[in-house]
């Protein structure tokens, strides 16, 4: 996996065009394509890594901004108090873009675990 053919990378860079619903400065958030609850964001680091843990190896400023991210859309999106975050890792784990994202999900209440 290159960022040429990264749909996360090329949506970063801009070549794919999608609505932010934030950015900082190493970070983007955008609504999920197929939402599985009434807010569902993607936060995206824009440096391509696969998963959190590469991430977090690679630059804790890029981790430590992800997370700051993610507060502020929880704040932002009115589920700071009430909601799930996600990060799906690897195949058995339910990643299908392997480029590092988490889920912000909300707006429902979560039974299962
Ligand atoms: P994963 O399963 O890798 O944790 O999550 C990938 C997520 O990306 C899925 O929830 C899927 O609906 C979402 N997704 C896939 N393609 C696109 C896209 O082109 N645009 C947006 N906004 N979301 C996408
Ligand atoms: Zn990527």
């Amino acid at each position: 996996m290159t960022t040429d053919d990264c749909l996360f990378c090329r949506i970063v860079s801009g070549e794919i065009p999608t609505e932010l619903v934030a950015e900082s400065e190493h970070t983007i958030a955008f609504r999920d394509i197929n939402p599985a609850a009434p807010v569902h964001i993607l936060i995206v680091p824009k440096r391509h890594e696969p998963n959190i843990g590469a991430l977090a190896d690679a630059s804790s400023a890029d981790l430590a901004d992800t997370f700051a991210l993610i507060a502020r859309v929880a704040q932002q999106e009115g589920v700071a108090e009430n909601h799930r975050l996600v990060f799906n890792t690897g195949r058995d784990g339910g990643q299908t873009i392997f480029h590092v994202h988490g889920h912000i999900l909300g707006g429902k209440v979560f039974t299962e675990r």
